[in-house]
């Protein structure tokens, strides 16, 4: 990570796990491990946890984000969620295209970039998630896998909006499988969607702007990913719900 223009963004995604006492819990194991972080910490969680979440970081400088947000105001989308209504929950952050959202819920990059304006336009700080299958790296075509998503998804927002956006890159076969990108895969994918970002929005924009890599990051391996330069901290699944774990990827994006 570039420390003289980026902070590292350490997010954990809680995905479909903790009830509201747990999550009481987990955050307040947190909070000392996060207190003196040199990085911007933020606990993405179920949205029944959001306000429990939201009271219990008062205070502190842990964030709060959501897992998805709908991509209209209000009306009939059952099940669905606004970022007006996140937002009035004390809610800053949200995570958008996660894998699994684009695998078992229909997600496109067409709807991700919806929700992509929708957050951004309610004052939310989005995550948006990339990243290619196995399949589509064994058959050479990262690079063209990231560069269409971040076209797609990232299209009609403003330089200034960019640059409030976090970039997760996740590929998709490290995603809560063990198997961890190595540091120089993740370096070579992120510089590459840091590139294709210049090519839209302008080198400024590209070196401001926080691209994370998510997918088995863990307390081992951190500090060996977050060294690349291009690599601006972590979106991080499994563990993030261990505390200890989470605590020992905050020190690693803290030095
Ligand atoms: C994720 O959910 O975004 C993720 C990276 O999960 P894990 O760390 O478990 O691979």
């Amino acid at each position: 990570m570039n420390k003289n223009v980026r902070k590292a963004v350490i997010a954990g995604n809680w995905k479909m796990n903790k009830t509201r006492p747990e999550a009481k819990e987990l955050i307040e194991a947190i909070k000392p491990l996060a207190e003196n972080a040199g990085c911007e910490v933020v606990v993405c969680v179920p949205f029944t946890n959001l306000e429990t979440a939201v009271n219990a970081v008062k205070g502190t400088n842990i964030h709060v984000g959501a897992q998805n947000c709908h991509f209209e105001k209000s009306g009939a989308f059952t099940g669905e969620i606004s970022a007006d209504m996140l937002v009035e929950l004390g809610v800053e952050y949200v995570i958008l295209g996660h894998s699994e959202r684009r695998q078992y819920f229909g997600e496109t990059d067409e709807t991700v970039n919806k929700r992509l304006k929708a957050a951004l336009a309610a004052g939310l700080k989005p995550i948006v998630c990339v990243g290619e299958l196995l399949w589509e790296r064994e058959c050479g075509i990262t690079e063209e896998v990231l560069g269409k998503q971040c076209k797609l998804d990232f299209f009609g927002i403003s330089p200034e909006d960019m640059r409030k956006t976090v970039i997760a890159y996740e590929p998709v076969w490290a995603i809560g499988t063990g198997r961890t990108a190595t540091a120089d895969q993740a370096q070579e994918a992120c510089k590459y969607i840091r590139d294709v970002i210049a090519s839209i929005f302008g080198a400024d924009v590209a070196e401001a702007v926080t691209v994370q890599y998510g997918g088995s990051m863990n307390a081992k391996n951190a500090a060996e990913l977050l060294s690349k330069v291009d690599v601006d901290g972590g979106l991080i699944g499994g563990a993030s719900l261990k505390a200890p774990d989470f605590g020992e990827i905050i020190k690693a994006a803290s030095v």
